[in-house]
């Protein structure tokens, strides 16, 4: 009857229509709506139930984080559309590059993670991942531009011990993260050590936040002399971290960590007001020399930090001298150039450390009237061992003098060193030959020993380098 056989139509219909809006609603919330490709749940539901399987079989996957360098960048540079064009070109190529059964999904927004599910060998793996890495290396057409980006990535592959989708997205991210530190082949593996570095870090971020509230920090001092009398001029402050279980934590472990994570400038505040509280008890011709980080020139606070620590501890702004690295006149300039101006206009010396590392831009050095030039301490450890070194350190002391800038030499070790920079008349000495670094409760007895050793006339040169003098 023909009544009845029409709504039994219509109902197939509906039910073709909803069984279709099922796919489509599950499509959606698997799948990222700009590439298509998987989205990050999905992705780490499909990797799971393919490891479980894949347990059983004894065999091994990969995984393949891919990421861009230098993003924070590139993408202040590109409107949304243009990023969204990006992207969408790079998801394309990614899915026609990807192996049989991998498969792809969009991480984040401009990061992509390809799994394969039964990776036969490593070298299989990185074919893959080089492979990847030059299709979405080329160039992409945008409206008159060629956009290319660097493209990193990271890769682990599956064991026994680690086989579930967070511990594997987990260990690529980490071989993605040291990818895009080193420079040159633009991808890495992931390996223990990188999982150890990662826990040790993590320590260190909880240390420095702990250490601040708990005073684990103290300041070291070693002493800096006047290269041709061998008098005592001052002390550089240097920042530790005594840990109440691990001990002392040098500077070279937690203070990029202190800056990554923004601690730097409640700790520099800190540094500051400590290093001008105990130089008030010195002598008025010791000068203390703070380390300034590049970060705590991008916060609003240093010139206050600066001012409070000079107020508070009363202590004559030319005595406190501020120590910089280039890497700090990289970052915003005329920011940076602004409060390096305050500074001096408060009073206080500005030296340049590290000097002849990094970018070495001499154009800094007519940009900004430093008072002076500190030498890196490869210049001293490299001076006996190359015959170009003395030379060069010639032509420093004199560009130095040309531009009326002191300089010390740091990390001086040897008589035959301090002999060396003297006799290209190097201002000021600071290195283990001389002192070392000591703790602020020795600081009196460095100073009381350089006092001695003036008023009895000793010689210049110590028989004895740990006696705190030249
Ligand atoms: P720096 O400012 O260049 O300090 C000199 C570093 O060289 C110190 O290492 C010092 O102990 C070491 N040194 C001195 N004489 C010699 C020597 O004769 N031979 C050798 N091999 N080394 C010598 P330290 O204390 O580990 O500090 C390392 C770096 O950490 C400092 O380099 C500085 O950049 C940073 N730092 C230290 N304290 C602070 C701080 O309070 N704030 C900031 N932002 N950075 C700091
Ligand atoms: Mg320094
Ligand atoms: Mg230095």
């Amino acid at each position: 009857m023909p009544p009845k056989e029409n709504s039994q139509t219509e109902l197939e219909l509906l039910r073709h229509q909803k069984r279709q809006l099922e796919m489509d609603i599950d499509h959606l919330q698997k799948h990222d709506t700009l590439t298509g490709l998987m989205n990050r749940n999905a992705f780490m539901q499909a990797m799971d139930e393919a490891l479980v399987e894949l347990a059983a079989l004894e065999g091994q996957a990969a995984l393949i984080e891919i990421g861009i360098r230098g993003l924070p960048r590139i993408s202040g540079s590109l409107s949304r559309h243009a990023s969204d064009y990006m992207i969408s070109s790079l998801a394309a190529r990614l899915r026609f590059n990807l192996p049989r059964a991998a498969l792809a999904c969009r991480l984040d927004y401009w990061s992509f993670a390809i799994f394969i599910p039964k990776a036969a060998s490593a070298l299989e793996v990185l074919t893959t991942a080089k492979s990847v890495i030059n299709a979405l290396s080329l160039p992409v057409d945008w409206v008159d531009r060629k956009l290319t980006l660097e493209i990193t990535a990271g890769v682990a592959l599956s064991s026994a011990d680690d086989g579930d989708a967070v511990t594997l997205l987990h260990n690529a991210g980490l071989a993605l993260k040291s990818a895009m530190e080193k420079s040159g082949a633009g991808y890495a593996f992931f390996n223990p050590t990188l999982a150890q570095a990662a826990r040790r870090r993590a320590d260190i971020v909880q240390f420095t936040q702990e250490g601040l509230e708990k005073n684990w920090f103290e300041l070291n001092y070693q002493a800096i002399y006047d290269a041709a009398s061998g008098k005592l001029m001052g002390f550089e402050a240097l920042l530790r971290l005594r840990h109440p279980e691990q001990g002392i934590i040098p500077p070279s472990e937690f203070i990029s960590v202190a800056e990554e994570t923004g601690v730097i400038q409640k700790l520099g505040a800190w540094v500051l007001a400590e290093a001008c509280r105990e130089a008030a008890h010195w002598p008025d011709d010791l000068t203390v020399s703070v380390n300034i980080s590049p970060e705590q020139f991008q916060s609003s606070t240093l010139i206050t930090d600066v001012h409070n620590a000079l107020e508070k501890s009363n202590l004559a702004a030319h005595r406190l001298e501020i120590e910089i690295t280039e890497s700090t006149l990289l970052k915003d300039s005329d920011m940076v150039l602004a409060q390096l101006d305050a500074l001096r206009d408060m009073g206080c010396p500005i030296v340049l450390d590290d000097f002849g590392t990094g970018y070495s831009s001499l154009s800094y050095l007519w940009k900004f009237p430093f008072s002076k030039l500190k030498m890196d301490k490869s210049f001293a450890l490299a001076l006996e061992d190359s015959p170009l070194v003395p030379g060069m350190i010639h032509s420093i002391i004199n560009l130095a003098r040309h531009l009326g800038l002191k300089v010390t030499a740091e990390g001086v070790e040897t008589d035959a060193q301090l002999k060396l920079l003297r006799a290209y008349h190097c201002d000021l000495i600071q290195g283990f030959l001389c002192a070392r670094p000591v703790q602020q409760a020795d600081v009196p007895a460095v100073i009381l020993r350089n006092f001695a050793s003036e008023i009895t006339r000793q010689p210049a040169v110590s028989d004895n380098p740990a006696a705190g003098t030249v």
